[in-house]
């Protein structure tokens, strides 16, 4: 994967953290109390973990999903796997990335995973 790729792509996965968690904080109060005490320079650090525990039950199941999908991509990319499909190993297709940047399947095994789900 080239570097400069995986490094727009990492600014762009903190970026959509972050505004996963301003839009929470700007219509849940319970949750911009939470937001308040943490230090605004480990915001976009917050680890799914954290949020599991103090946030759970101001986030919808939806946004959970979003933020570990996020988390689940910027580890990749701090291993050095970013852009390879989780399943098979294959490249992701940089244009699947820069739609979906935290795509961790290649639309072959995503449908596999769709139809399973079914
Ligand atoms: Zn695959």
């Amino acid at each position: 994967m080239d570097k400069e790729f995986v490094d727009s792509m990492r600014t762009l996965l903190v970026s959509q953290k972050r505004q996963i968690l301003e839009t929470l904080a700007a219509t849940n109060a319970d949750f911009r109390a939470i937001v308040e005490e943490m230090d605004p320079k480990d915001f976009a650090d917050v680890a799914s973990d954290d949020i599991d525990r103090k946030m759970i039950e101001a986030l919808g199941s939806q946004d959970i999903k979003r933020i570990r999908a996020i988390d689940a991509a910027l580890s990749r990319i701090q291993q050095g796997h970013y852009g390879l499909c989780v399943k098979c190993g294959k490249k992701i297709p940089t244009e699947r990335l820069q739609a979906l940047p935290y795509a961790v399947l290649c639309i072959e095994c995503q449908k596999g995973e769709e139809r399973r789900n079914r």
